[in-house]
């Protein structure tokens, strides 16, 4: 028998961040509602409220510990669908800031699909739950409060979405507990301020990073000692990322992409080859050769990062939590942003076993906290470049001088396996970013200051990729 402020719960959104969350709330609800404005696709394919999924989504290892916790089963249901791993450590070429990573041994394995086939496996294992329901088509456009505006009550919604503008019958529905997660678009400093609380400040950061995507089959005869590679630029002179993602069915997915406005093409398949010529190394444009395409170029520009502070607001209502990328969208470039789904959906968790009844303003405070190291980690390499664009002055000193810690120890991990881990670990968020004081990063870093000192560089520090 639930608390009777613990009835039901509704989800505005049936993305990443809707999905894990309706999963955490079935915990601790009688009643669960997610409310998508799309029709779910029968099977796993594109749909349009998640344009990104045309691009490469890499499930960071902490991320997919968390989903298979949350969702058991989820790994051998998208083994079954052909998804291959990857041993971020083995098997993969890493090209950070045009210098090659050394290999190191490593338990970093992820499953690596599409993102269109990891959420609808995880759409699957949400359905199951009994006290879970997806309302499909349904358009949330505001949200409704008692009589003292002190607390949301629920939603008003568009039960049938299909014109999407706003004709046609509207619902109310009621709730005990309402959170966004309705994305990067969400209304959310509308509705509220519709009734009387003022918007949130934004921190926005954008590097004005562009992508290109190309899906390929992966030739029978292909034979190499890797599955995926990434490759990404290095400021301010080489502003070119691109990667190879290895997905079910044999394919790879082929993500192109270029810092401060210098934009992949997303027209004409030659100039997509030639921009891989441009890449740090030449290793996708030799792999792409040989490769058949089997989708058109797709591209996407929507890629800064945007925190919507909610967490300093004096006024937040009562049962009302805004999540996910509605709250704070990252980069892509940096893959952490389903990762930060997951994390946010543990911690809302570990809020409603903790509290009889939900604190908003305490819940919104713990997702800045959740959020604020895979913010820094964004950020901070972001702005490294002079193209990047913020308006708040995050480039202060502290900034400055991480920046050049962070360019001697890229100098340390790109020629020690061990630090290469480390440094692995922290981009796949099992180690806090404070590990990059880690001793064998900062112990590297302090040798090669008295080397560079005594006037001898290190050697590994004048290498470039075309000598591996
Ligand atoms: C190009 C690109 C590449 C990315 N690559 C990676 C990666 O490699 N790894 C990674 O972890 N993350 C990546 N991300 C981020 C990742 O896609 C998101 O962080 C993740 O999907 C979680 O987002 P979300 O669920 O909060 O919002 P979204 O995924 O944006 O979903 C919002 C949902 O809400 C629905 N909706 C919107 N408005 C309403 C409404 N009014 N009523 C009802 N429903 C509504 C939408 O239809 C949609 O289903 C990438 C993002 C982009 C843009």
């Amino acid at each position: 028998m639930n608390e009777p402020n613990r009835m039901h719960a509704i989800v505005i959104g049936g993305s990443m961040t809707g999905l894990l969350v309706g999963r955490v709330l079935a915990n601790h609800f009688g009643k669960v509602t997610i409310v998508e404005r799309d029709q779910f696709p029968p099977e796993p394919s594109f749909r349009k409220g998640v344009p990104q999924a045309r691009h490469i989504h890499v499930l960071l290892v902490r991320g997919q510990q968390i989903l298979n916790e949350l969702l058991p089963g989820l790994d051998e249901a998208l083994a079954n669908a052909g998804a291959p791993t990857v041993d971020w450590g083995m098997e993969s070429i890493n090209i950070p800031g045009g210098v090659r990573l050394p290999r190191f041994e490593s338990e970093m394995i992820t499953r690596t699909c599409s993102r269109n086939l990891l959420e609808w496996h995880v759409r699957q294992r949400v359905a199951n739950f009994d006290n879970i329901t997806m309302r499909e088509n349904c358009r949330v456009n505001g949200l409704l409060f008692d009589s003292t505006k002190k607390r949301v009550t629920g939603v008003r919604v568009y039960p049938d979405n299909e014109a999407d503008d706003d004709k046609g019958s509207v619902e109310t529905w009621e709730a005990d507990l309402v959170i966004d997660a309705s994305g990067r678009n969400s209304q959310t400093p509308k509705w509220i301020q519709e009734h009387g609380y003022k918007p949130p400040q934004e921190t926005i950061i954008n590097s004005f990073l562009g992508y290109a995507t190309r899906w390929y089959k992966v030739p029978e005869d292909f034979q190499a000692d890797w599955k995926a590679i990434l490759i990404s630029g290095r400021p301010p002179d080489n502003p070119r990322y691109g990667g190879i993602y290895p997905i079910e069915n044999n394919q790879w997915i082929v993500t192109l992409a270029g810092m401060g406005g210098i934009y992949p093409p997303t027209d004409d398949q030659e100039a997509f080859l030639e921009y891989t010529r441009q890449l740090a190394s030449p290793l996708i444009y030799q792999a792409l050769s040989k490769a058949e395409p089997i989708t058109s170029i797709h591209g996407y520009r929507n890629t800064a990062n945007r925190w919507r502070h909610y967490e300093k607001l004096d006024r937040w209502p009562n049962d009302f939590i805004v999540m996910g990328d509605a709250f704070c969208s990252f980069n892509p470039a940096y893959g952490q942003g389903m990762t930060v789904s997951a994390l946010s959906a543990m911690a809302l968790d570990k809020h409603l076993s903790t509290y009889a009844r939900v604190k908003s303003q305490k819940m919104q405070k713990v997702l800045a906290s959740t959020s604020k190291n895979v913010w820094r980690l964004a950020t901070g390499e972001d702005l490294r470049w002079p193209t990047t664009e913020a308006n708040t002055d995050e480039l202060g000193l502290t900034t400055r001088l991480s920046h050049r810690y962070v360019e001697k120890a890229r100098l340390v991990y790109q020629r020690n396996p061990d630090a290469a881990r480390v440094f692995f670990e922290i981009a796949h968020l099992i180690r806090p970013p404070t590990q990059l004081f880690h001793p064998v990063l900062l112990g590297g870093v302090i040798q090669d200051s008295l080397l560079g000192l005594i006037g001898k560089e290190t050697e590994t520090s004048q290498l470039t990729v075309s000598e591996f």
